[in-house]
């Protein structure tokens, strides 16, 4: 069997995540596609005169995968913060505040910058939330597979049609040229009126939001919270004939239909042992965004548990306004930092399989294994030798990306 598009790539360790880690491994790679993943003496034998490119005190893993990031937020890179007074509802009157003093050409310069560090950091896909074309455009552009979810926001229910009616004509419009998937989805509970989340869940698509983030957010849909009301009426969003609906995050999308096997819910470190039953029931999707959910002082999701539960789990970054960085290696590690007790594996999976599964790129991407894509992420290991899952989620390798590999 040979090929002259066929290379093959050997490594110290090969993780293809299903199955166990390789030591000596190889990739051979073809077309953009993985063709082989195993031992290396069985890959020389398999395409003998294939080229081979041997990586020294290098690991491969499949492209990790980011499930969730804001590109078009780069630009609030290391310009908020948060006083020992202040709570996530204040933070989000920053983000609002700052996202009206930049210039369109800025946040695209920015996004551009995450671009790259998604690239640099070994990064093979993304669900990135957007409000703007020109972040469809780069990352595409950049040969990054991604998938976009279209942030709908809008607390009065009589703009409920016609912001609807704007994502779907702007998703068509882009759909003409990308090869991406799109899809509309809510920001929040606390920024999206009812009528509004019910004509999305309506869809029963892909969809993404932020749900049960903050202590803040709990307290808004049981009782109202006059921080958020202050905010909306300074932007004239306010609904006077809004009530609270006096039950938790998970509770309330679910009883809109916004939890099922095709959501992704992101952040989820509020939700209480009775909201178990329904998460087990509607399947959705948790994205864990654990620096973000640090830096913001929202506290922990109960992860244990959501494993315990058999959810699938994956990573997300969140955006710059709320982390150090776009990494999802560095995203494992600081998991493993706050729950060190999970399986280095599981943590593992998280970044790989799990994130594809969320995005419904499972076909293409999460594991080594023939047919699926060959953007890779190649860690310098060094002289390790012990447990490469180990090694993965507890140094701090630097990554290098071979680019796409062909
Ligand atoms: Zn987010």
């Amino acid at each position: 069997m040979q090929s002259s598009n066929l290379k093959i790539l050997s490594a110290d360790w090969v993780i293809p995540v299903k199955g166990d880690p390789i030591p000596g491994g190889a990739v051979a790679i073809e077309s953009g596609r993985i063709r082989f993943a195993g031992p290396s003496q069985e890959a020389a034998a398999l395409f003998p005169g294939a080229r081979t490119t041997r990586l020294p005190g290098k690991t491969v893993l499949p492209g990790l995968v980011n499930a969730h990031c804001h590109l078009d937020n780069c630009f609030l890179a290391d310009k908020l913060s948060l006083s020992p007074e202040e709570t996530f509802f204040d933070w989000i009157a920053k983000v609002i505040s700052e996202q009206a003093r930049h210039s369109l050409e800025t946040k695209k310069q920015a996004a551009l910058h995450g671009i790259s560090q998604l690239i640099k950091s070994g990064t093979a896909a993304v669900g990135d939330i957007t409000h703007d074309p020109f972040t469809v455009l780069a990352l595409e552009e950049a040969g990054l597979e991604a998938v976009f979810f279209h942030e709908a926001i809008g607390f009065l229910s009589e703009e409920a049609e016609r912001i609807h009616e704007e994502k779907l004509e702007a998703i068509t419009a882009l759909k003409k040229t990308s090869k991406s998937e799109h899809f509309i989805s809510p920001h929040s509970p606390y920024s999206v009126s009812r009528d509004l989340l019910e004509k999305i869940a309506s869809r029963r698509s892909r969809v993404s939001f932020h749900l049960a983030e903050s202590r803040d957010e709990v307290e808004f849909l049981k009782e109202g919270r006059p921080k958020m009301e202050a905010i909306l009426k300074s932007m004239g969003k306010w609904d006077p004939h809004w009530k609270p609906p006096g039950i938790s995050p998970v509770r309330y999308f679910n009883e809109i239909g916004l939890l099922h096997p095709k959501a992704v819910a992101v952040h989820m470190a509020w939700v209480e042992e009775r909201d178990y039953p329904v998460l087990e029931q509607a399947k959705p999707n948790i994205c864990l965004c654990i620096r973000s959910n640090e830096r913001l002082r929202n506290g922990l999701p109960p992860v244990h548990d959501y494993l315990g539960m058999g959810m699938n789990l994956c990573l997300g970054t969140d955006g710059l306004g709320s982390n150090d960085d776009l990494s999802i290696l560095n995203e494992m590690r600081y998991v493993k930092k706050r729950f060190p007790d999970l399986k280095d594996e599981a943590i593992v999976r998280m970044g790989t399989m799990g994130g594809a599964a969320a995005l419904g790129l499972e076909e293409k991407f999460g594991a080594l294994e023939p047919g699926k894509s060959s953007r890779l992420a190649v860690v310098d290991s060094g002289e390790n030798a012990g447990d490469p899952y180990s090694f993965l989620v507890n140094k701090t390798p630097c990554l290098f990306h071979p680019g796409r590999s062909r």
